[in-house]
C-alpha cells in the first residue's frame, strides 16, 4: 500500500476500505508517512467526506490509537456529558453532585483550559487544598465513594487526535463534519461511559455556527456511538451569549454551587435539569426527558446534591466549607463596574470576546505554561433580551492588575450587541436528537 494511492482514491471521491485507513494513520503515527501527505489526505476528506463505513473505521483507528480506559471496579451507571465548548461553561460542576445524588456516577477525564474556555479542572482547583487524582485506581476509589470522579486528561488517550488536531488548525480542515465528529467521539469512546450526552453549542462564537451545521454534526456522533452500541443523546444549545452570568475559574464555582441552592441563572438551571433529565432518561428511570427533568428539581430542592458535592470536595482533599462560606474561595481585590454606552435591548453577547476579556485579566491561560489567576473574571448583569440604559451596568469586573483592566472593559464592550426591537429570547435546549 502507497499513502499517495489512498489520496488519490479518496481524492476522486472513493471509498477507502478500513485497512487503508488503518494504513494511512498508523503510518502516520510511526513517523513513516509525512505530514505533507497527511495534510493532503484530511484535504481530501473535507471535500469529499466519509461513508458511515468509512467514518467508523476512522473513528475505530483513532480511538485505539492509544490507552482505552475501562472501569471495571466502579458499580454505578456512568455517564459522560460533554459539551464542545462554551464560555462560562460550570455544567459538569453543578451537574455531577447532581447526578450523584441519583447514585449515578461521573468517571470523567478533563482538559486544563486553554484560551478563552476555561476548563472543569482550572475551576475545581481554584478551592483550596483540591488536588485531582492521579491514577485510575484513586479515580475509581472516588466515584465509588462520593459519585464522582475526575482527573486531568493523560497524554495517551487518543494521541492521533492531539496530532490530527494541531495539523488541521493549521491545513484550513478543522470545520469538516466528518473530521469533527470523529475527533470528539473517538475521545468519549476510549474512556468507557454507559451513556453518553452530548451538548453542541450554537452560535456565533461556537464551532457550529448554525443550528443546520450543528444537527449535521449531532446525526453523525449518534451514529458512530449507536454503531459502537453505546447510549447517546445530543443536545443543541444556545450560545448566542455565554453560559450563566459569570465567567472565571472561583466566580464560575460559585455560581455553579448557587444553583444547586437553587439561586442559578435561570437558563443555566434548566440546561442542567434537563442534562440530568437525560440522564435518568437513559438509564431507564423515567418515560420522558422532561419527566427526568421535574425529578431533578425535586432533588436540587433537597439540598442532597450539595452534600454531595461536599463530600467529592473533601475527597479531594478541598476544603468542603466553600459550599456555605464563599470567602474561603480566591477573592481578587477590586472589582469595576461597566457601564453601557448605549441603549437598548441586548440582541447578543459574543461569548468568545467575554471570555477573551476575562482572559486578559488572568482568568485563562494563553499558552499551555501561562499560569491562572483564579480569582478574577466577570459577572455580567444583562443577558440577551434585557433592556439596557445608557449609563446603566452591564457586567462587574473582578481583577488584581490595574493595568489590564482597560483593555477588558473595551473587549467586554464590543462583545455586546444592541437592537431598537423587542428580542425574542430563545429556550438554552434549541433541540434534542436522539
Ligand atoms: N472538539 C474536538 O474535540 N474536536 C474537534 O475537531 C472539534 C471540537
Amino acid at each position: 500500500m502507497r499513502a499517495v494511492d489512498i489520496i488519490e482514491k479518496k481524492r476522486d471521491g472513493h471509498k477507502l476500505n478500513e485497512a487503508e485507513i488503518n494504513f494511512i494513520f498508523q503510518g502516520y503515527l510511526d513517523g513513516e508517512i509525512p505530514e505533507y501527505q497527511i495534510s493532503s489526505f484530511l484535504m481530501a476528506v473535507y471535500f469529499r467526506g466519509l461513508d458511515e463505513r468509512e467514518l467508523n473505521a476512522f473513528t475505530k483507528t483513532m480511538m485505539n490509537s492509544g490507552d482505552l480506559v475501562e472501569f471495571d471496579g466502579i458499580h454505578k451507571f456512568l455517564v459522560d456529558k460533554h459539551s464542545t465548548g462554551g464560555v462560562g461553561d460550570k455544567t459538569t460542576i453543578a451537574l455531577a453532585p447532581l447526578l450523584a445524588a441519583f447514585d449515578i456516577g461521573t468517571a470523567k477525564l478533563s482538559g486544563k483550559g486553554l484560551g478563552h474556555t476555561g476548563g472543569t479542572i482550572d475551576k475545581l482547583e481554584s478551592i483550596p487544598g483540591f488536588i485531582f487524582p492521579v491514577s485510575r485506581d484513586e479515580l475509581i476509589a472516588q466515584v465509588n465513594e462520593t459519585g464522582i470522579g475526575i482527573m486531568g486528561y493523560s497524554e495517551n488517550i487518543v494521541p492521533l487526535d492531539k496530532k490530527l488536531y494541531s495539523l488541521r488548525d493549521v491545513t484550513a480542515t478543522v470545520s469538516s463534519i466528518p473530521l469533527i465528529a470523529s475527533s470528539i467521539m473517538s475521545k468519549k469512546l476510549a474512556v468507557y461511559a454507559d451513556a453518553i450526552i452530548l451538548d453542541v453549542k450554537v452560535g456565533a462564537g461556537a464551532f457550529m455556527k448554525t443550528k443546520k451545521e450543528a444537527k449535521e454534526l449531532a446525526h453523525t456522533m449518534i451514529n458512530i456511538g449507536k454503531s459502537f452500541d453505546r447510549k447517546i443523546i445530543v443536545h443543541l444549545s444556545d450560545m448566542s451569549e455565554p453560559l450563566g452570568m459569570a465567567i472565571g475559574n472561583s466566580l464560575e464555582v460559585i455560581e455553579a454551587i448557587e444553583t444547586l441552592k437553587g439561586n442559578g441563572p435561570v437558563k443555566f438551571s434548566n440546561l442542567i435539569k434537563e442534562i440530568c433529565g437525560t440522564a435518568l432518561y437513559l438509564r431507564g428511570d423515567v418515560k420522558s426527558i422532561q419527566e427526568g427533568a421535574e425529578k431533578t428539581s425535586s432533588m436540587m430542592k433537597s439540598g442532597a446534591p450539595l452534600t454531595k458535592l461536599k463530600a467529592f470536595i473533601k475527597a479531594c482533599g478541598g476544603n468542603e466549607n466553600v459550599v456555605d462560606d464563599y470567602s474561603l474561595l480566591p477573592k481578587a481585590d477590586y472589582s469595576f463596574k461597566v457601564k453601557s454606552s448605549e441603549k437598548g435591548y441586548v440582541k447578543s453577547i459574543d461569548a468568545e470576546m467575554v471570555g477573551k476579556s476575562a482572559m486578559i485579566l488572568g482568568a485563562g491561560r494563553a499558552t499551555k505554561e501561562d499560569s491562572i489567576d483564579y480569582s478574577v473574571g466577570v459577572v455580567l448583569a444583562k443577558k440577551v433580551g434585557d433592556i439596557v440604559e445608557t449609563g446603566e451596568t452591564i457586567a462587574t469586573f473582578y481583577y488584581n492588575d490595574s493595568a489590564k483592566l482597560d483593555d477588558a472593559v473595551k473587549m467586554l464592550k464590543s462583545s455586546f450587541e444592541f437592537d431598537d426591537e423587542k428580542i425574542e429570547t430563545k429556550e438554552i435546549i434549541l433541540e434534542t436528537i436522539k
